[in-house]
C-alpha cells in the first residue's frame, strides 16, 4: 500500500512541528524516517497512523484520502518503543488479541497466530507471560501482534530504542529479514543513522519539521544534499572550509604540491582504525587510516605532514563550525 503525503503541516501552539512535508512511500518498501530528536519524526508517523491530525495538507493511503479517516479505519499496525502488552495474557493471547476482537473463527485464528509466532521466533514462548520475556522478545511479540490483523501499513516508532546495543543490532538484522518475507509497506522511525543505513530501502532525513533529503542509503552517503545531511549520516571533518569524510583524506610525508600542510597533534588507535588529528593552520583536521597505512607513514605526534583529499573524495561546503571529534 503506497502512502502519499502532500504539503502536511502541524503546529503545537506556536511551535511548528511539521512544515510543508511532502513524501511518497511506495508499496512494499521499508522506509526510515531519520533525524535528530525533536525533528518531527513521531508527529509525522502519528499523522500517517491517524493518531494525530495535520493542520494542513493531505494523507493518502493506497489512493484513498485518509486525511480525516480515524485511526481504526486505516488498517495500520503500530509498534512503539515501550510496548504496552497485556500483562495478564500469555504471548499467544497477546498476539491473538486483534483477531479475537474481529471474531476471526477459532481454527483460522490458531493457524494465523502460530504462523506469526514462528515468523518472530517465539513459538516456544507461546505460553509465557510478557514479564517472562526479554526486552527483545517483547518487541518481537509486539511486531507479531501488529502484523496479526494483516495491516496495509506497518508503523514502527523507535521500536528497538529501549534495548541495549547488541540486542538492537540483532533485531535490525531480524527486521530486515522479516520484511523480505512479508513485504508489508513499513515506516520505521529512528534517530540512529547506522540503524537506518542498515535496515532501510529508502531514508527520509527530517530536521526541524522539514525534509532535508530523501534517498537510498548509498545516495545519502555518497551525495548528501547539504552539510546537515553529510554531518548526520557519517563522520565528517573540515579541510579548507569544506566538509569531507575523514577516511577520504590521505596523509603524505613529502610535499605533494596540492596538499594542506600541518603537524600531527594526536594519534588514537580504535580497533582496526587509526585516527590522526592534524593541526593545519587554524583547522584541526581528522584523518582516519588503517593501522598498516599509518605504520607505513612512519609519523608520530609532532611530525610535519600534508593532508589531501583522495581521488573521488566527496565534499560539501561547510556553513558552520563543528567539533573535530565527530569520527
Ligand atoms: P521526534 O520524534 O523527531 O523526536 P516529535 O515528532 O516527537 O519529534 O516532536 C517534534 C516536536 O514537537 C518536539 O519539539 C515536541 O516537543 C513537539 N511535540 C510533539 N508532540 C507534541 C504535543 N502533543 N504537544 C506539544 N508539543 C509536541
Ligand atoms: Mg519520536
Amino acid at each position: 500500500m503506497s502512502i502519499e503525503i502532500n504539503g502536511v503541516g502541524k503546529q503545537f501552539g506556536d511551535f511548528v512541528a511539521l512544515d510543508d512535508v511532502s513524501l511518497h512511500i511506495p508499496t512494499g518498501q521499508l522506509t526510515a524516517l531519520l533525524g535528530p530528536s525533536g525533528g518531527g519524526k513521531s508527529t509525522l508517523l502519528r499523522i500517517i497512523a491517524g493518531l494525530e491530525h495535520a493542520d494542513r495538507g493531505r494523507v493518502q493511503i493506497e489512493g484513498l484520502d485518509a486525511t480525516h479517516l480515524p485511526a481504526q479505519k486505516r488498517n495500520v499496525g503500530f509498534v512503539f518503543q515501550h510496548y504496552a502488552a497485556f500483562k495478564h495474557l500469555t504471548v499467544y493471547r497477546n498476539v491473538a488479541f486483534g483477531l479475537e476482537i474481529r471474531k476471526v473463527p477459532k481454527q483460522q485464528m490458531r493457524t494465523r497466530v502460530n504462523e506469526l509466532l514462528e515468523l518472530v521466533h517465539l513459538s516456544q514462548f507461546a505460553d509465557r507471560l510478557p514479564s517472562q520475556l526479554s526486552g527483545g522478545q517483547r518487541q518481537r511479540m509486539a511486531l507479531a501482534r501488529a502484523l496479526a490483523v494483516e495491516p496495509n501499513v506497518l508503523l514502527l516508532d523507535e521500536p528497538f530504542g529501549a534495548l541495549d546495543a547488541k540486542v538492537r543490532k540483532e533485531l535490525r538484522d531480524w527486521l530486515r529479514r522479516l520484511h523480505d518475507e512479508v513485504h508489508v509497506t513499513t515506516v520505521f522511525v529512528t534517530h540512529d543513522q547506522e540503524e537506518a543505513l542498515e535496515v532501510a530501502d529508502e531514508i527520509v532525513i527530517i530536521n526541524e519539521g522539514r525534509i532535508e533529503q530523501i534517498g537510498t542509503p548509498d545516495q545519502l552517503y555518497d551525495e548528501p544534499a547539504n552539510d546537515f545531511v553529510m554531518r548526520f549520516i557519517g563522520p565528517v571533518t573540515e579541510l579548507g572550509g569544506r566538509l569531507v569524510r575523514p577516511h577520504d583524506l590521505e596523509l603524505v610525508v613529502t610535499d605533494p604540491g596540492d596538499g594542506h600542510y600541518g603537524t600531527v597533534r594526536r594519534v588514537v588507535r580504535v580497533g582496526y582504525e587509526v585516527r590522526v588529528e592534524i593541526q593545519a593552520g587554524a583547522e584541526t583536521v581528522l584523518v582516519t587510516a588503517s593501522r598498516s597505512q599509518f605504520q607505513d607513514l612512519g609519523i608520530a605526534e609532532g611530525s610535519p605532514v600534508w593532508v589531501r583529499p583522495q581521488r573521488g573524495a566527496m565534499s560539501v561546503a561547510s556553513s558552520q563550525k563543528i567539533p573535530v571529534a565527530a569520527g
